[in-house]
């Protein structure tokens, strides 16, 4: 199937384009110059052995993910602008192993790309910024490449990297997301070389729940929260990195006394030591700043939880022992940023 660019500006129904954009069962052929938009599914599905070449298209404002690479689908997608997706922009999965070359991928309700199950992908050069949720996210065993790529101004965080995700970043560039610029999670492996990590909202890079990583020679400077931030029990590999004049809150919270709930509020989890009051009845799901510890349990009996991501629930008022620190001054004027409360992302449906 071969699409020219004569198509450049035919309106075409949606059914029909749906048909049009449905690469599979090793087809291939190019799509170039096209507008795809408003689908109730993916904009373009690639299949089973299929390469389609995709270039210079504008796929947008459909309801559910821009591009879907899946069940071993192939091509290539390159120069093409992807926005408005109420699901991911671009979603690879099950063996899929795309070439992902110089896209815009943006102002999705969602994540920018997201590659799980087991998929792949080369991703290089792209520019993945304005989502709601990760620019990129990398899940359950996926192991893909990323090179080059501008990922920034998410409200979210930059990369995450969950449930035995690994993948190789090299020489990206990840700035101003709301969240961690990398969040390497739940027995994740990833490799990261020459990647910059800057002026983030909240950690340069944070490393929990039983997640290893390998870093070297990156860049790591002017975040919010502070540049690296390893949960108790995570081990790493690192060589020549440079962690640099972060704006280090955390830290200058705990110093200052203050309840950490003041610089995360529900919306962040900054990483530090954390622990349960056995006086106040905290449950598993409780977690307790180190000040709150010293001032609001002060001879209470509490035991240290871990060094890991949480809020404090004494700071947020969820305890029955009212949070001495709480009628501190609250946020720092630049801390506030719009968020979701922290409830289960919907980016996990296809799962
Ligand atoms: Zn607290
Ligand atoms: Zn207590
Ligand atoms: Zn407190």
């Amino acid at each position: 199937m071969e699409i020219k660019e004569e198509f450049t500006s035919l309106v075409m129904d949606e059914a029909l384009l749906k048909e049009m954009t449905f690469m599979h069962e090793k087809g291939q052929g190019v799509i170039e110059e096209n507008e795809v938009y408003s689908n109730t599914l993916a904009g373009v599905w690639v299949t089973t052995g299929s390469t389609p070449v995709l270039r210079r298209n504008r796929i947008h404002s459909g309801k559910q993910v821009g591009v879907y690479f899946y069940d071993n689908g192939h091509g290539v997608l390159e120069d093409n602008d992807i926005y408005n997706h109420m699901y991911s922009g671009v979603q690879i999965r099950t063996g899929s192993n795309p070439k992902i070359r110089r896209n815009k991928i943006w102002g999705g309700q969602n994540g920018g790309i997201l590659v799980y199950n087991s998929g792949l992908g080369c991703i290089e050069d792209n520019e993945i910024f304005d989502n709601a949720m990760a620019g990129v996210w990398i899940k359950t065993d996926s192991n893909p490449t990323l090179r080059r790529n501008k990922i920034h101004d998410g409200r979210d965080g930059g990369i995450c990297i969950f449930n035995g995700g690994r993948g190789l970043l090299e020489e990206n560039d990840i700035f101003r997301n709301a969240q961690a610029g990398v969040l390497i999670s739940t027995n994740s492996h990833p490799i990261l070389r020459k990647n910059r990590i800057f002026d983030g909202f909240a950690a340069g890079i944070e490393i929990t729940n039983h997640a290893t990583a390998t870093l070297e020679g990156n860049q790591i400077f002017n975040n919010r929260f502070g540049g690296l931030f390893l949960a108790s029990g995570v081990n790493v590999t690192m060589k020549d990195n440079k962690i640099m004049n972060n704006q280090d809150a955390i830290e200058k919270a705990v110093s200052r006394g203050q309840c950490l709930y003041k610089i995360s509020s529900y919306t962040s989890y900054p990483m530090h030591d954390f622990y349960r009051c056995h006086t106040c009845n905290t449950t598993d799901r409780n977690a307790i700043c180190v000040n709150c510890i010293k001032k609001c349990h002060q001879g209470h009996d509490v035991e240290f939880i871990r060094h890991d991501r949480f809020f404090c629930d004494c700071g947020a008022g969820t305890l029955s022992n009212p949070c001495t620190l709480a009628g501190e001054p609250t946020h720092d004027t630049d801390t506030l940023y719009d968020s979701a409360p922290p409830i289960e992302s919907n980016t996990l449906q296809h799962n």
